[in-house]
């Protein structure tokens, strides 16, 4: 059974599900390309009633959404409740600007008239992982049905409930069946689907791996794509930086959502003449972590989404070591049922260690120490990944120099509050291509056509 409910706090099975049949497939996949015949024809604000509605719902319920979540992926229930919020917000966002996003754009050509259109183009496929259990959905639901396109999703395997409780909200919205269909399919199914000539966009968020095999299906199929995959931030510290503030964004940045977020701070670079007062400071900050019931307030230590994720990171970590690197802090699993681990810090990871180029996708810190700023801005850069990162300095100018001489898709000063509805999401190198939220986000599946008119002679 791929799709099952299975508590990371106490490692019990809350439900399973049967994948869908290859009959529930094709009717499934079927509807949702009937609908886009109709739904493409409807006017925005139409569609704007059916995506604010589901907004409001998500923000109406959110106790009860943040729960399911944290029952199954185990995501401590402050910040649940937040991630739904947060969902809800995009979609109100959405449903409020994407006809301003896709209005016609004037061209200014030296003869005649011209302008752009977008239009819709299909049925879109997106593929989801369970560390952002709704608002990965929301990123993909709120610009593309708003654009006039329909979606097929096929969500992660450990957050099914999660995934159905957002399919419900949007039919109890009132979408017309087909609109958003989550569907419980195998890797295998996911392939064909790609390949199938209803769907006419694939977009997914993952790791570099699921990336690199479903890109490669959509590009083989000449369907447009969009990848968000991993990263390795890096969390630069200059001399200048106020630790004050720094601290607490630190072990915010590497620890929110236990860690397994994609633009997690995941690679502490700090500039020498700070770095034993950093180091004092975020190990203590780290070691006052306590583990416990996420569904506890008061908890400040959440389980790993499942027990693989967890022997993966364990093993992760033990290799690293193996191969020469040192571990300040944590490195194990917490003696308590559930896939706890200890928040852990790892240094002296030479460039020839594999954990040098690695993510860690849990709450294992790698610290650096380098001499100067122009040494940081080299580490920050020999990295794979091109996601996200960010500087800390009292110095505005030279945050921003700092910025632009990192190498990813998002930079952050002095905060690693990462993602808003208006704000363009996503990265370079290993971390994919496309973006998603804000006005960009909104343009990836959509048909951009010219039409121009030209009063000429006729051509002899
Ligand atoms: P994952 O194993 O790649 O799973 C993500 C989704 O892809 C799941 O629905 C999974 O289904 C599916 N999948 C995996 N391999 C597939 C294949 N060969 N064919 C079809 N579908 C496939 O990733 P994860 O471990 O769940 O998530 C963590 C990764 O996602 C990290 O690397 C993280 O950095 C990245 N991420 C990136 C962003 C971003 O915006 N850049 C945001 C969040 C997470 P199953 O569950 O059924 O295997």
């Amino acid at each position: 059974m791929t799709y099952q409910s299975l508590s990371p706090f106490d490692g019990k099975l809350i439900k399973g599900f049967s994948d869908i049949t290859e009959g529930e497939y094709e009717s499934k996949v079927a509807k949702a390309q009937a609908c886009y015949e109709t739904w493409r024809k409807t006017s925005y604000a139409h569609r704007a009633t059916i995506i604010a509605k589901a907004a409001e719902l998500l923000h109406q319920q959110a106790y009860a959404f943040a729960r399911t979540m944290t029952l199954e992926m185990g995501k401590r229930i402050s910040e649940a409740r937040g991630e739904v919020e947060f969902s809800s917000r995009i979609l109100a966002y959405y449903a409020k600007n994407a006809e301003r996003f896709l209005a016609p754009v004037r061209l200014d050509p030296d003869k005649g008239k011209a302008h752009m259109e977008s239009s819709p183009i299909g049925v879109i496929f997106a593929v989801e992982p369970w560390n952002f259990p709704y608002y990965q959905l929301a990123r993909v639901a709120g610009p593309h049905l708003m654009a006039g396109n329909t979606l097929v999703v096929k969500h992660a395997g450990i957050v099914p409930q999660c995934a159905l409780a957002f399919e419900q909200l949007l039919i109890d919205a009132g979408a017309p069946e087909g609109l958003y269909t989550n569907l419980f399919i195998s890797h295998e199914q996911s392939n064909h689907l790609v390949d199938d000539p209803r769907i006419k966009g694939v977009c997914l968020t993952g790791s570099v791996a699921a990336g690199r095999s479903i890109a490669a299906r959509a590009g083989n199929a000449l369907k447009p794509s969009s990848m968000e995959l991993g990263g390795s931030d890096a969390f630069i510290v200059l001399e200048d930086a106020d630790l004050d503030l720094t601290i607490p964004w630190a072990v915010w940045g590497r620890m929110y959502n236990t860690g397994q977020t994609c633009c997690a701070a995941k690679r502490f670079i700090v500039v020498e003449a700070v770095a034993d007062e950093f180091i004092k400071r975020f190990t203590t900050a780290l070691s006052a972590l306590e583990a416990g019931d996420p569904l506890d307030e008061a908890t400040t230590l959440g389980p790993l989404s499942s027990e693989a994720a967890l022997v993966q990171l364990l093993g992760q970590v033990k290799d690293a070591v193996a191969k020469g690197a040192t571990l300040l802090l944590g490195g194990k699993r917490i003696d308590r049922p559930g896939s706890y681990m200890e928040p852990s810090i790892l240094t002296d990871i030479t460039p020839d260690n594999p954990a040098f180029r690695d993510e860690f996708f849990g709450p294992v810190a790698m610290f650096f120490r380098v001499r100067d700023e122009a040494a940081a801005i080299a580490l920050a850069n020999d990295s794979d990944f091109g996601l996200g990162g960010s500087v800390w300095t009292k110095d505005h100018d030279r945050g921003h120099r700092v910025a632009s001489a990192v190498e990813t898709g998002m930079m952050f000063i002095n905060n690693i509050d990462w993602s808003d509805p208006e704000l363009p999401f996503g990265g370079i190198k290993d971390s994919g291509y496309g973006r998603e939220l804000g006005d960009m986000g909104i343009q990836q599946f959509v048909n951009k056509k010219l039409v121009r008119s030209v009063h000429e002679k006729a051509p002899a």
